[in-house]
């Protein structure tokens, strides 16, 4: 008989559990269902007081590891912590959120364990057995896995499910007391990427608010590609122009921030180039997989290595000057054959005036 856990963990600021955590509850909950088995969930954080009360509808055994050791992302305390709720559960599945807090903790607590790993995971069959539906080599191939060796850690991709919620509730949780190991690594806080503060000083609004370049929760992508920084008809290269035009759409869109490789490449090579881009940017084959609703591709070829990395954008735009490019050979869903220098100034200025803030 098999039996699940889920583990999750606080978001940064430790008020609620993580998005990332809630999809994983969603998993776990209907798989328990559907095996006829009990539902652990286990809860890291500064203080599972406050977050363990939204999975009162779970009806799970609810075990916790908590304090202040246990706040912030570190290895040595949530390998621990992980590892003591495991021992006191004895599942036999594992689920947990593939963020970057357990991401580098669950191979080590699987084989402290004597377990195995999935990574990656995108969804969980309990057909005659159960199997885990992964990604291997960057997203390129997709498997379906089964293993008999338990217990058996499997950690979900962000985005692949949706996000448990139910009542809010009073709730009994079993705390855990671990002996907080010796730490090298003391956590002093969070530092913003200088590439927000770069967005924030040169918007033309003056806004004081702050936006990250890369934002997974934003409706939209916007990728700008190397023709941005590349001499127009008129014979010239207008990279600053093309700078304020993405950063006003940036802060009056809200959108995500992309760019083609051979744009953040050009820093290196000593061509034009905008400043905000960095490789953390990039989308495609040896860049980011990411999953917005829509995205919209600027001065970009469309070429299939960087296609590749659109493969979870749902609906997909691009402007081209050159009516034979990528996009139009069947890649974007809408392509608009005209001067993105045009379009974005002009879609600027309907920003601007006619869309309210709350809608964008
Ligand atoms: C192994 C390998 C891995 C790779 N991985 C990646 C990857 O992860 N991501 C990635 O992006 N690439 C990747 N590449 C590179 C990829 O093949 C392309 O070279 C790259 O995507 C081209 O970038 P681009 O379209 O921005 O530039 P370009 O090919 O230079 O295209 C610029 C486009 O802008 C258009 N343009 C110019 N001015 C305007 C204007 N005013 N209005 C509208 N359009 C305009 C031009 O017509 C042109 O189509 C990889 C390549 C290899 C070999």
């Amino acid at each position: 008989m098999e039996s699940i856990l889920v583990l999750t963990h606080a978001d940064e600021n430790g008020g609620q559990l993580s998005k990332g955590s809630l999809e994983a509850v969603t998993v776990g909950r209907d798989l328990a269902a559907r095996l006829g088995t009990k539902l652990t969930i286990g809860i890291v954080s500064g203080n599972s007081k406050d977050l363990a009360p939204c999975l009162a509808s779970t009806e799970a055994r609810l075990l916790s590891v908590a304090g202040e050791e246990f706040a912030q992302p570190r290895y040595a305390s949530d390998a621990a912590a992980c590892e003591a709720i495991c021992r006191a559960a004895q599942p036999t599945i594992v689920v947990a959120s593939h963020s970057s807090r357990f991401a580098r903790v669950m191979a080590a607590v699987a084989h402290r364990a004597h377990g195995c790993i999935e990574t990656h995971v995108m969804a969980i069959g309990a057909a005659d057995k159960i199997d885990a539906t992964r990604w291997f080599y960057r997203q390129r191939m997709k498997a379906v896995v089964t293993r008999e060796s338990r217990p058996w850690f499997l950690l979900l991709d962000a985005g692949t499910h949706a996000v448990f919620s139910g009542e809010v509730a009073p709730v009994q949780v079993e705390e855990i007391a671990v002996e907080p190991p010796a730490f090298r690594t003391n956590v002093l806080g969070n530092r913003t990427p200088e590439q927000c503060e770069i967005l924030t000083a040169t918007s033309s609004k003056g806004s004081s608010q702050a936006y990250g370049t890369i934002r997974p929760d934003a409706k939209l992508l916007f990728v700008a590609g190397a023709g941005w920084t590349k001499k127009q008809p008129d014979g010239k290269v207008h990279s600053g122009e093309a700078g304020e035009l993405i950063l006003q759409f940036l802060h009056a869109s809200g959108a995500s921030l992309g760019s083609s490789k051979s744009l953040v490449d050009q820093g290196s090579e000593g061509s034009p180039v905008l400043t905000f881009l960095t490789h953390l940017n990039q989308v495609g084959q040896t860049g980011s997989t990411p999953r917005h609703a829509k995205g919209l591709a600027t001065c970009c070829h469309g070429e299939e290595p960087h296609v590749v990395g659109w493969r979870f954008i749902t609906e997909r735009r691009a402007i081209s000057i050159d009516p034979n490019c990528g996009w139009t050979r069947g890649k974007a869903d809408v392509v608009y054959v005209a001067d993105a220098f045009q379009v974005m100034e002009r879609l600027n200025s309907l920003l601007e005036t006619q869309v309210p803030e709350e809608t964008r």
